[in-house]
C-alpha cells in the first residue's frame, strides 16, 4: 500500500517514511515505558524494591533498595520482567547490531536472570564466580571458544563493577563481551557502563554522604539492609 502510494505522488513517499519512522519511534518508546513501568510494578510487588531510608553497603545513605531476589522468588515475574529485554535482545541479533552465542552471568545475583534470558534467547548460559582467593572467574568445566560473542546479565547494575570483573575473566579465556542485560539499571547519572545496556527498568540512585542526607535532616531513622530490622530481605 505504502508503495503503491508513493508511485502515485513523486515526493511524498518520503515524507510518508519519516512519518511513519515517527510513529514506529514513538510507539517502540510507549512500549519501552509500558514494559519498564510493568517492571517496577513487579519490583514493587515482590517488595524487590524498597523505599524508605536506608544504609547501604557503601556507607552511603539512600531512599531506594533493590533486593532482586525478591523478584527471582517468583519465576514467573521475573521472566515478565525480562520478556522484553529479550525481545530488544532478538531483535538485535537478528538485525545483526550484536552478535553472541552465550549468556553469562557473574554469581549469585547474575546466575537467574542469565538463565531466564538464555531460554529466552535459545542459547547455553553459564556463570562467573569467585574463586577462592575472591578472583572472578570461570569454573566447573564451562568453556568459551576463542573470539566467542557473550552477553553478560546481572540483576542490579549499580556501578558496573561486577559485570566489569566477569568481562575480565571472559576476556582472559578468550570470550569477547559484546552487550550488557540487567533487571535493574539504578546507576547515577555520568557513570558510564563499556558495552550497550539492555535493563528491564532504569531507576537512577538517589544517595548521599550521610552528612548530606535529606532523609537523616528530616530526623528519619535510617535501616541497614540485610539486618534482622527488615524483615524479608
Ligand atoms: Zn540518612
Amino acid at each position: 500500500m505504502a508503495f503503491a502510494a508513493e508511485a502515485r505522488q513523486p515526493g511524498s513517499g518520503i515524507a510518508a517514511r519519516n512519518c511513519g519512522k515517527r510513529v514506529r519511534k514513538l510507539r517502540t518508546r510507549q512500549h519501552k515505558e509500558t514494559s519498564v513501568q510493568r517492571s517496577i510494578e513487579l519490583l514493587k510487588e515482590s517488595q524487590a524494591m524498597l523505599e524508605g531510608h536506608f544504609l547501604l553497603s557503601s556507607g552511603r545513605h539512600s531512599d531506594r533498595y533493590f533486593q532482586c531476589a525478591r523478584l527471582l522468588e517468583y519465576p514467573d515475574r521475573a521472566e515478565e520482567a525480562l520478556m522484553k529485554v529479550g525481545a530488544r535482545l532478538r531483535d538485535a541479533l537478528s538485525s545483526g547490531e550484536l552478535s553472541f552465542d552465550l549468556v553469562v552471568g557473574p554469581a549469585m545475583g547474575g546466575i537467574l536472570p542469565a538463565w531466564i534470558l538464555g531460554r529466552s534467547l535459545g542459547l547455553p548460559a553459564i556463570f562467573t564466580e569467585r574463586d577462592e582467593a575472591g578472583k572472578m572467574s570461570l569454573r566447573r568445566g564451562f568453556e568459551i571458544r576463542q573470539g566467542q560473542g557473550i552477553l553478560i546479565v546481572e540483576d542490579v547494575i549499580t556501578t558496573g563493577k561486577s559485570s566489569g570483573e566477569c568481562a575480565e575473566a571472559l576476556r582472559a579465556a578468550g570470550g569477547h563481551v559484546v552487550a550488557l542485560a540487567c533487571i535493574v539499571d539504578r546507576r547515577a547519572e555520568g557513570i558510564p557502563v563499556e558495552w550497550p545496556l539492555y535493563a528491564a527498568a532504569t531507576l537512577p540512585a538517589s544517595s548521599w554522604d550521610a552528612a548530606e542526607c535529606p532523609l537523616c535532616a528530616r530526623g528519619e531513622a535510617f535501616v541497614k539492609p540485610g539486618s534482622r530490622k527488615m524483615p524479608g530481605v
